[in-house]
């Protein structure tokens, strides 16, 4: 199809789901403020459910037209590139934001939740298990796809089971023990989105959650630069090494790329020093993975998502 004729056939696409959807779907939405790059193009149709029975049926729209599915968190995670994403991007809105206690032990959250929230959450209930979520700045659904954790703690440890939605709009519940996790990831299939999960604590002493919860958030700020465009870890560590003492070793740590840096205070958080291009960014990533390889013969795995056309 030549250009003309696909942009007009994208055109009434878009036009017929903007007459079911409204307000919640856009079209050319620039991704750059959903990303903590700060980075990124536009998507070339965004939509915010503001309800499951809302993305149920327009799951089931988009496969009437054949359309990618991109699923955004809090994007702590993930680089979008200067191009943007073809397809359709799904960013859940408030409604996927809520926290419940169904019994004692067990909390009941929404995939848009922030983890810091839900830390919160845990401790004004007495619950432990959930500290370490008080200083990472993703959302429930990121935080389970990742298994994100710090401090011999992750997610899965504390997971009971998720609620998803598939690309039919058909919505049901796994355990835990039916997903493989391991460190930074599990097996869902991409094609469904987490709508919500149970996790599980235990009884303790308010201030005593309080005080671990100051502890974590505390070795962070020793650690970690703070209030910078980052994605936090861009590599994942390796069986014997931590990603930054092979960078720092393959002397990666004062390498720049424009506006893309390394941050001084943990050479392994990339940083938007504020006019970086995602592909800066991406080039950054590249030339350290070619630099540590040729210095240790160790081929570092990316931690972050890129996603976007090139
Ligand atoms: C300063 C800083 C510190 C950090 N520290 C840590 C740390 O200590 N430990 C750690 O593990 N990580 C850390 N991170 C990384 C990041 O916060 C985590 O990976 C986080 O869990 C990602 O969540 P998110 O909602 O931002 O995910 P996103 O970046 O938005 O997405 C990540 C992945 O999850 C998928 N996804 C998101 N929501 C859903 C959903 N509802 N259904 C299906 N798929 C979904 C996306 O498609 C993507 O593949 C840090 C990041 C920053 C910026």
């Amino acid at each position: 199809m030549d250009e003309r004729l696909k942009r007009e056939s994208m055109k009434l696409k878009f036009d017929e789901l903007k007459k079911i959807y409204g307000d919640n779907v856009y079209k050319d939405e620039i991704l750059s403020k959903y990303s903590w790059f700060n980075l990124g193009g536009p998507s070339e149709i965004f939509f915010r459910p503001n309800s499951v029975a809302q993305l149920s049926s327009f799951l089931r729209e988009v496969k009437k037209i054949n359309k990618k599915i991109t699923i955004l968190g809090a994007g702590s995670n993930t680089l979008i590139r200067d191009s943007g994403v073809n397809g359709v991007t799904i960013k859940l809105g408030s409604k996927f934001s809520f926290l419940n206690l169904i019994n004692d032990d067990t909390i009941h959250a929404g995939a848009a939740t922030l983890d810091k929230n839900i830390s919160n959450f845990a401790r004004d209930n007495s619950l432990s298990n959930f500290e370490f979520l008080s200083c990472i700045p993703g959302s429930l659904g990121g935080g389970i796809v990742m298994n994100s954790g710090c401090y011999k703690n992750e997610i899965s440890k504390i997971l009971v089971s998720v609620e998803v939605i598939d690309s039919n709009g058909k919505i049901f519940e796994i355990e835990k023990n039916k997903i493989n996790f391991f460190y930074r990831g599990c097996d869902l299939p991409d094609n469904l989105i987490i709508l919500s999960a149970k996790l599980k604590g235990f009884k303790l002493d308010k201030s005593k959650i309080e005080n671990k919860q100051n502890e974590f958030i505390n070795k962070k700020k020793d650690s970690q630069p703070s209030q910078i465009k980052t994605c936090g870890s861009t590599f994942k560590n390796t069986k014997n090494f931590k990603a930054w003492e092979l960078i720092k070793k393959s002397n990666c740590d004062k390498m720049f790329v424009g506006e893309a840096k390394i941050s001084p205070k943990h050479c392994n958080f990339f940083v938007n020093e504020g006019n970086a291009k995602a592909s800066e960014i991406e080039q950054l990533i590249n030339k350290t993975k070619e630099k540590v390889f040729e210095k240790t013969g160790i081929n570092l795995e990316l931690e972050i998502k890129i996603i976007g056309e090139r």
